[in-house]
């Protein structure tokens, strides 16, 4: 898939649409979500037009984790919160919404955003797809 660049995010970048920012340098940007899933949730996005982590470059992604990390420390600052998700989808199947790759950082319990650690999985399946995983890699 192309990248779009009239997504929103892109155009959030050319200053076409307005947005709460919190930070901007020449490689990445953090602004609030619009639609907060907990109060303080920030967005961080690499300007390289990139649709999901999987086809950002390493360099980018490496730097725009590197701010990640500031923001989330100025959050549990700024907001007094002890703890916080770095939530990132990668691919319309696992929800991403917007097609320009995004760090979502919402400072809350994970126990309130749905099923976290729950149930034991089966340990024989978990292998399988493991030795699967550890086959790509090596191919
Ligand atoms: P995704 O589901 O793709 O991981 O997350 C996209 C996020 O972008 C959602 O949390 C949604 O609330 C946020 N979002 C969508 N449109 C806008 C917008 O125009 N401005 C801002 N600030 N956030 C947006």
């Amino acid at each position: 898939m192309a990248y779009d660049d009239q997504n929103i995010f892109a155009r959030i970048l050319r200053g076409e649409l307005p947005a709460i920012k919190v930070y901007e340098d020449d490689q990445v940007l953090a602004f609030m979500d619009i639609m907060p899933q907990a109060e303080g949730h920030t967005l961080v996005i690499p300007k390289t037009p990139a649709i999901s982590l999987l086809d950002l470059p390493a360099e980018a992604a490496a730097y725009t984790i590197q701010v990640t990390q500031k923001i989330a420390r100025a959050i549990e600052k700024a907001l007094g919160v002890d703890g916080i998700i770095l939530m990132q989808l990668s691919g319309v199947p696992a929800g991403q919404t917007v097609p320009h790759v995004h760090f979502h950082l919402i400072p809350t319990n994970v126990h309130h955003l749905g099923k976290h650690a729950a149930q034991m999985g089966d340990q024989e399946k978990i292998k399988a797809q493991a030795e699967k995983i550890k086959a790509a890699l090596e191919s």
